[in-house]
């Protein structure tokens, strides 16, 4: 019998599969789309840490991201730029097909163009109903990387994802798109925010994440001055894609674990999800891995998965939320008046300080509680 079957060819299942594969178990990886990394619905932006962390392939960049300028509701915009590279643009349909790559070198079976319907425990086995099959395939473990949609989780009794964003994003041509810009302001999407991230020369991913109406909100923000003077040759159909906001209630189960944007690994602050997923992804690898060689395959057993991954993201995805949900009670006034101040206040030190790509709870924790809680005591008063 296989000794584990996982649900989902993303990067975090490719992940976990090349770790548990390396360590010498037979997998197998089911996806329900023929090809690796397609339909694409992300904008690619991986920080360099990610990069050096999980020596990710350098022949998907497509860009070095250097800088980022934010823009206010009223035009006012803050400007952050480092001597070192912050993040890159990647493709990612040559990310995942990559890291598929590298979990079929280490030994993982791949069966494309087959979508899970259902799954069961059993006392020795998990079993799965494949589409267009009608004998279960079963396998001692189950790994869980399906992404934000789909309903195994429930079926396994560990829980759904509750709160979500959608993500919804063009690409197309474009000119004089040099750096990553990102607009805040309510009318395009009251707590959350859109983005313009060029990609090869010429070409940009444009897009935003809001909790409501994402395809009337990007076709509005699509119509702006800023974007329309910019805007070369036709625009395609959105992609559109739910980016949860928390995380799971249990992450295992007897023989199964959930890993990556399942789970709900993702910055809250921002919406991505690859590097938490890939963290949580070897933390999987190594805890199922060892649970495998040990023949003990019990929630207990799995339960460390859970705990590691939560003391190492926990807080992140917390603070996250914290800033949502702050965020979501701004209006635009109050927002320029953040904007402004951060390029005035002690906020522009702190960014420099304490900015990272994909680590945000002490910038969070240090403006919530003091530039951020200042000012909010200063533009209350002004009411
Ligand atoms: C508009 C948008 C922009 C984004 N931009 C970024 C970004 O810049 N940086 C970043 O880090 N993150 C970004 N994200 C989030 C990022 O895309 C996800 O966090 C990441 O893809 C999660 O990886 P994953 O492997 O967990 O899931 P996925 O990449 O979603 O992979 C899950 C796979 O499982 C397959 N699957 C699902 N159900 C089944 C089933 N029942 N049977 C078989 N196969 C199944 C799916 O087809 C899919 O291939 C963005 C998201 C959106 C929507």
């Amino acid at each position: 019998m296989l000794d584990a079957i996982i649900v989902g060819a993303g990067p975090v299942g490719c992940h976990v599969a090349a770790g548990l594969a390396g360590r010498g178990h037979q997998v197998l990886v089911i996806e329900e789309h023929d090809q690796i990394g397609l339909p694409a619905r992300c904008t690619g932006l991986i920080g360099e840490q990610a990069f050096a962390r999980f020596d990710l392939p350098g022949a998907a960049t497509q860009r070095i991201v250097k800088s980022i300028r934010i823009y206010g509701p009223d035009g006012t915009w803050f400007h952050h730029r480092s001597e070192r590279p912050l993040a890159r643009v990647v493709s990612r349909p040559q990310l995942d097909a990559a890291l598929a790559a590298r979990a079929a070198a280490a030994g993982a079976g791949f069966l494309l163009g087959r979508k899970v319907l259902g799954a069961q425990i059993e006392p020795k086995a998990v079993a799965l109903t494949l589409a267009g099959s009608e004998h279960p395939l079963r396998a001692r473990s189950l790994v869980i990387a399906t992404g934000a949609r789909g309903n195994l989780t429930e079926q396994l009794g560990l829980g759904r994802l509750c709160g979500y964003l959608f993500g919804v994003q063009v690409e197309t041509e474009v000119r004089e798109v040099e750096e990553v810009e990102v607009y805040l302001g309510r009318e395009l999407s009251p707590g959350s925010f859109a983005w313009v991230v060029p990609t090869i020369p010429g070409r940009a991913r444009i897009g935003l994440s809001a909790y409501g109406h994402p395809r009337e909100r990007l076709a509005l923000f699509l119509r702006d001055r800023r974007l329309q003077l910019r805007l070369v040759g036709p625009v395609p159909p959105p992609t559109v894609a739910p980016i949860p906001l928390g995380t799971l209630p249990a992450t295992v189960a007897d023989r199964v674990l959930v890993v990556g944007e399942a789970a709900g690994q993702v910055k809250t602050t921002t919406g991505g999800g690859v590097y938490y997923g890939l963290l949580a992804a070897e933390i999987a690898a190594e805890v199922l891995g060892q649970a495998l060689a040990a023949g003990n395959l019990g929630r207990a057993s799995l339960a460390r998965y859970e705990a590691t991954w939560r003391q190492l993201l926990g807080r992140e995805i917390e603070y996250g939320l914290r800033l949502r949900r702050l965020a979501r009670r701004l209006d635009d006034a109050t927002l320029a008046f953040f904007l402004n101040l951060a390029n005035r206040d002690g906020i522009k030190y702190l960014v420099g300080r304490l900015a990272s790509f994909d680590w945000h709870a002490s910038l969070v924790a240090a403006l919530l509680d003091g530039p951020l809680r200042r000012s909010a005591v200063a533009v209350s008063s002004l009411d």
